[in-house]
């Protein structure tokens, strides 16, 4: 016999939907007792009459009042360069924000890094790898391959270069202003304001060892800097040919370049809504430990649900305005807003979505600790399912599973 239950659990179309559909609370407002402003009806609910910064408020809507559908409560997944403290020198200026100051970003530590033209961020080198996007400008890179192999190139606005760990390196500004760009270390903890620095190291070395070291005279030493140097002002470089040649000495040059055109590439998605341009070690050979996705959605665009198996997601928002919202266990969803220099941070496997909640382009790009870049998209996964197994699961019908995306699209427009 069928029980009273059993019996509602088959709708008059015939679809079986579990008890627990058949339970839940209104559409769009899943939970019990209900969540969300919507669900505010006592009088002066929705005020906020105690202190508080208007300014920073409006920033955050979505942490104001988030949707109903938000439940739980998971850790800060938003974080800034905006209020993080700069050290500044002259010949340029960084900020950072590292596990430190933003306790879910384990993989990845972030550095946002102004040189004027001319400006010296010193040769040094790093445990952890370096990846980086120019944002403005031109700077003009070098380095030495583990091989003794060096390379120099100019990198300008939209590129990336990438460092193995260990790896020596230097930063210059060319141009008529310099240039500004954002470092991710592969490691949460890595500062950049203590990093192994060349006139480090000669200050701290007997001039004794630097003279048999360097198969010169003791007094060569006599008027190098007892401080690091850190960023200072140098002379702009002149042609990047004559740098070429000057390294090149006796050895053959690094085989593959350690810098990428990520913003002029060809994208790997593409539509009316934007496009997505992906750097990892496919393409860009030496980046062994970061991948990278370039985003741009047009205003009311999605970048669709999804979710990256292999690594967690750094975000560096370049320009929009953006509404993240991150799917966990429990269930728990958290939806957070972004503007141009802020940070996003998804763990691992998390689902999320981006929408473009501005009138501009939206622009943003996901840097992930791994070889290689990894993405599943919902849809893709629920239309190479077989669909009558996905209609019993959502009470939708086979049809209209049908007309749902098949391609992994990447980004939807505004419907
Ligand atoms: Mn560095
Ligand atoms: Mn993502």
């Amino acid at each position: 016999m069928f029980s009273r239950r059993d019996m509602l659990a088959v709708s008059a179309a015939g679809a079986i939907v579990t008890a627990n559909a058949a339970h839940a609370a209104s559409f769009g407002n899943p939970d019990q007792p209900p969540q969300g402003a919507i669900n505010a009806k006592a009088p002066g609910n929705l005020r906020d009459p105690g202190p508080q910064s208007e300014a920073l408020g409006k920033q955050f809507p979505s942490a104001q009042f988030p949707p109903a559908t938000d439940i739980g409560g998971m850790p800060m997944d938003w974080a800034s360069f905006n209020n993080a403290p700069k050290r500044v020198q002259n010949g340029g200026w960084a900020r950072q924000v590292t596990v430190e100051d933003f306790a879910i970003s384990k993989e990845i530590s972030g550095v946002n890094m102004r040189l004027t033209a001319g400006g010296i961020r010193e040769l040094h080198w790093h445990q952890a790898a370096e990846w980086a996007i120019m944002t403005y400008g031109s700077c003009r890179v070098t380095v030495l391959d583990a091989a003794g192999q060096p390379y120099v190139a100019d990198v300008n606005e939209g590129d990336l270069w990438y460092f193995p760990a260990g790896a020596p390196h230097s930063l210059q500004g060319i141009g008529s202003d310099g240039c500004e760009f954002v470092i991710c270390f592969d490691d949460g903890h890595a500062n950049e304001f203590n990093t192994l620095l060349v006139s480090d190291w000669f200050a701290h070395t007997p001039p004794e060892i630097l003279a048999k070291n360097f198969g010169v005279p003791a007094e060569t030493f006599a008027k190098i800097p007892l401080q690091n140097l850190w960023i200072f002002q140098g002379t702009v470089p002149g042609d990047l040919l004559a740098d070429r040649a000057a390294v090149s000495k006796n050895v053959a040059a690094a085989p593959y370049p350690f810098v990428f055109p990520l913003g002029s590439s060809r994208p790997n998605k593409e539509s009316r809504t934007g496009n997505i341009r992906v750097a990892d070690s496919t393409n860009f050979n030496v980046a062994r430990t970061v991948a990278a996705a370039l985003v741009t959605v047009r205003p009311g665009g999605i970048r669709e649900m999804h979710w990256h198996p292999n690594a967690d997601e750094w975000q560096y928002y370049i320009k929009g305005k953006a509404r993240m919202t991150v799917f966990d266990t429990g269930p728990n969803a958290m939806t957070m807003d972004f503007n141009a220099g802020d940070i996003g941070y998804v763990r691992k496997n998390l689902g999320h979505y981006v929408e473009n909640v501005g009138d501009t382009d939206l622009q943003f790009v996901g840097v992930f600790r791994a070889p290689r870049y990894e993405e599943i998209s919902l849809s893709n996964w629920l239309t190479h399912t077989p669909p009558a197994l996905v209609a019993q699961h959502l009470n939708i019908d086979e049809a209209t599973i049908a007309k749902w995306p098949d391609n992994a699209p990447g980004l939807m427009p505004k419907s």
